[in-house]
Order: C-alpha cells, then structure tokens, then sequence
C-alpha cells in the first residue's frame, strides 16, 4: 500500500504552522514562519515544508487549513475549525490528554478533549488581548526584551509583583510604574506571567479541568507562563517543544482522515 502523505496548515494571526504527516502517524517535515494571517507567512511555511521534505503538492492526498486565517488558504482541500483540530493535535503529542489550553498570539482558548480526541467543550477569550500571547509580546517590548526570554527570567522571580489590571493597555502603565518604582525585573515578570494564569485559569475553570492538561499554541514555550499555570489550576501542565505545531498536527491528521475514514 502507498504512503498516505498529508499536509495541515495553520494560519495563525501571528504566526503560520505547516506540518507534513505520513500514514496519520509520523510527522516527516514541519516548518514556521512568524508572519500570519494577511502576509506572505502561510504561503512561505508550506514553501518551507516542501522544499525541506522534496514532496511537491501533488505527492500529498489530502490537505486542511486551520487557524484563523484558514479560510483564505488557497493550498488547502478543505479548512476545520482551530478548535477541533488543536484538540486532535494535542492528543497526538499527549494521549493521555484531557484538557488542552491553547494561547496563541491573539486569543486563548481551553479545550475539553473525549475519546478519540475529539472536542467535547470548550471556551475561548478572543475579544480581549488579557491572557493572550499579544499581551506577553508588549509587555516584553516595554521590558526590552525577546518574548523568549520571558519564561527564564520570570523563574528568578522571588515575589511577582501585583499586576492587576485586566486591561493590556491599563496594565501596561502598571509594568512602567513598577520599572519607574525600580521592582526588579524579574518580579514584574513573574506578575505578568501571573497576570496571564489568573485570566486563563478562570477560562479553565469554566469548561472544567480534566488531567492530564496540556498547553498547545506559542506560549506553551513560556515556561513562566505554564508553572503560574501550574500554581493557579493546582494540576501539573504538560508542554511538548511541538506545542506551537498542535494545530497543524491536527489538521493534517483530520486530512488523513479525510481521505482514510480512520
Ligand atoms: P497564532 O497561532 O495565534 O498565530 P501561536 O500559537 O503561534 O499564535 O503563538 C504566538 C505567540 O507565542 C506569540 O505571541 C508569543 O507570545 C508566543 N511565543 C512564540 N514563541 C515563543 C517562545 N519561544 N517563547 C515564549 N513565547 C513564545
């Protein structure tokens, strides 16, 4: 029997996510370019995929697009719905997943995943920038600092400083206050990390927090992030290196569906 090779794409509104699965079960090939929905993002992460796996967009059987974006993907077969296929994603780097926290650059959303990895709840913050991966990108502009670097040195954090507007323009005067007050940094760092938590784990607590709870989208790469997460859920929170890619995993194995019925 011959290969059944898949692509899913996930056109984020920061970021674009492109995955190339085999037979439903092995990622070949996977790429990510920091551009999203209205630029050339998507575009160049499936060029991406395709010139690192030598495939040409005749070789796959099925394709999806997802993400916010997904709808104005020309590549794609068919597009489904973030949701769903974070959820699917998130079960395949995590099966015993029952809970998948996904923030992304714009919005925040929690998952309750049944049998098969198929959605069963969920609830989604997607009017606000509070709790999302935007809130992070200008807190660490103002801190002079990569949103990488946010996780490490909130850890230092000995006593986070109280960040309690729920507002990001609001408690982005907070964070200027505190420098001008001279908090150490690593402490304004650990309250917006908290800041995040508080606003995601009452997202949580609405739809019900099944173990094991994993993180999916962008942020799950912020450590600081996952352990306030950790405090405010009282639960262990998982996260993989593939978390960003959940979405197009997800994607491309509802296209391996697509074409199996499997
Ligand atoms: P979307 O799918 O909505 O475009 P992503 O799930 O790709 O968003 O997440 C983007 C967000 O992830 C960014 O806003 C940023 O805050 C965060 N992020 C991305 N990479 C890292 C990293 N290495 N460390 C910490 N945070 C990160």
């Amino acid at each position: 029997m011959n290969d059944i090779i898949t692509m899913g794409i996930d056109v984020g509104s920061t970021t674009a996510k492109c995955v190339i699965m085999k037979n439903g079960n092995e990622i070949l090939e996977k790429s990510l370019i920091p551009y999203g929905i209205g630029t050339t993002g998507p575009e160049r992460a499936v060029q991406q995929v395709l010139d690192r796996s030598g495939f040409s967009l005749d070789d796959f059987s099925y394709i999806i697009a997802t993400g916010y974006g997904r709808r104005i993907c020309e590549t794609a077969d068919s597009e489904m719905s973030e949701l769903s296929c974070h959820a699917k994603g998130a079960r395949f780097l995590f099966p015993d997943a029952g809970t998948a926290i996904d923030i992304g650059g714009q919005d925040a959303k929690v998952m309750r995943i049944g049998s098969g990895g198929m959605l069963e709840d969920f609830v989604m913050n997607d009017k606000c920038a509070a709790g999302t991966g935007r809130f992070l990108d200008v807190m660490a502009r103002i801190l002079e600092l990569n949103v990488e670097d946010l996780g490490k040195t909130g850890a230092l954090s000995e006593n986070p400083a109280e960040i309690s507007s729920t507002c990001t323009v609001f408690a982005e005067s907070e964070v200027i206050s505190q420098l001008a007050q001279g908090t150490p940094r690593p402490d304004i760092i650990g309250g917006i990390n908290r800041s995040v938590a508080v606003r995601v784990s009452g997202l949580a607590k609405r739809v019900g927090v099944v173990p094991q709870v994993v993180m999916s989208g962008g942020v799950a790469q912020n450590d600081g992030v996952r352990h306030a997460l950790e405090k405010e859920l009282g639960v262990e929170i998982y996260a993989s290196p593939l978390s960003q890619y959940a979405g197009a995993i997800g994607a491309a194995l509802f296209a391996f569906s697509k074409k199996t019925g499997n």
